[in-house]
């Protein structure tokens, strides 16, 4: 049985098909390069040392989709395809309802054919909407999400829901990531965004790489400790694990629709980032203070107890790694 991977060309994806095949499992992968590129899917096979198939194609092209269905004996498959700019989901909301909830649909259309029923799907923190309370559970209220990114992302988990209501012998893994950072320790694959980041870690490393000349710290007046926001980050490798511990879950007797937040449970500000990452990488990150970003929160963190319990998963890796596993990457670039 092999595990198709939509979206492996990715950052999450990427990371989490070298532990995969680290693992032992067989896999076939998919990604359009819509937002990677060609040459991770050779990198991910001379980190790991094994072979897979690729198919380059959008998922939601349908009869191809049924051709590896046809083609592979499919066991189980763990969905990273999507768009992800929370920006860019305002600017452009009927591409991301379609690509993020239509290619969903379509995937989970043509595992129903085929009768394949594990699905582990990407969620994203989000979904919690403004935190009625810190640290998040999972069974914290989810809604009111502030941009359609966030939005396709709840809806999809409602889909996931209705599906497992309508028929138990589903098996899925609903993932809720808190912020995802660093990148693999070999510097081969990581994360590596077109044009501005949007996101702290990316922004700082390129203030650190000199292609951008400094950050701007959105707001130092929360109610934090030093004023500037807190956030749960996880290192990507962490993260890449909790989906091998998902699908264990998921191959074991019991069937159920299970959620859990992949997090580590741990408050960092943006200072404690840009001072670490100076630190850790004997570099020097220039910042301004601006305005407050519309719509971020103060806190953000997760409460992990649910996935240690169930899942066995406890992130490993300090903000140190993430910071310098991040700056290795560019600079090996
Ligand atoms: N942030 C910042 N400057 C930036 C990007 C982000 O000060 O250029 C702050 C942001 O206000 C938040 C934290 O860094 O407190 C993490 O932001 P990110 O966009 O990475 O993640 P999210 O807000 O989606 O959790």
């Amino acid at each position: 049985m092999k595990i198709l991977v939509t979206g492996g060309a990715g950052y999450i994806g990427s990371h989490t098909c070298v532990e995969l095949l680290n693992a032992g499992f067989e896999l076939v992968v998919i990604d359009d390069f819509s937002n990677s590129k060609p040459t991770v899917i050779e990198k991910i096979k001379t980190i790991t040392g094994k072979d897979f198939s690729f198919y380059e194609m959008d998922y939601l092209n349908r009869s191809l989709l049924e051709k590896i269905f046809k083609e592979n004996e499919i066991g189980a498959v763990i969905n990273f395809a999507g768009y992800k700019a929370v920006g860019e989901s305002v600017e452009k909301p009927i591409d991301y309802y379609i690509n993020n909830v239509s290619g969903a649909l379509v995937l989970l259309d043509t595992m129903k054919k085929y009768g394949v029923k594990k699905f582990v799907f990407s969620s994203s923190a989000t979904v919690y909407g403004e935190p009625k309370k810190i640290p998040l559970t999972e069974d914290c209220h989810v809604g009111e999400t502030t941009n359609p990114y966030g939005t396709t992302k709840l809806f999809i988990e409602q889909i996931l829901k209705d599906i497992y209501r309508s028929d138990s012998t589903w098996d899925i893994a609903i993932l809720r990531y808190f912020n995802p950072v660093g990148a693999h320790e070999s510097g081969l694959i990581g994360e590596d965004p077109e044009g501005i980041p949007n996101n702290l870690m990316p922004y700082i490393t390129k203030v650190a790489s000199h292609e951008l000349e400094k950050l701007s710290i959105f707001g130092n007046d929360y109610d934090t400790k030093d004023g500037t926001g807190v956030r749960d980050y996880i290192h990507v490798v962490d993260l890449a694990k909790g989906h091998v511990l998902a699908l264990n879950k998921l191959d074991k007797e019991e069937k159920g629709l299970f959620v859990y937040n992949l997090g580590t449970g741990k408050g960092y500000s943006v200072l404690d980032i840009v001072k670490t990452y100076e630190k850790v990488n004997n570099v020097e990150i220039p910042y301004q203070i601006t305005e407050r970003r519309k719509g971020d929160i103060a806190i953000y963190y997760a409460d992990p107890t649910k996935a240690k319990e169930e899942l066995g998963f406890v992130a490993s890796k300090t903000l140190d790694d993430m910071c310098q596993d991040a700056y290795r990457f560019a600079s090996k670039k």
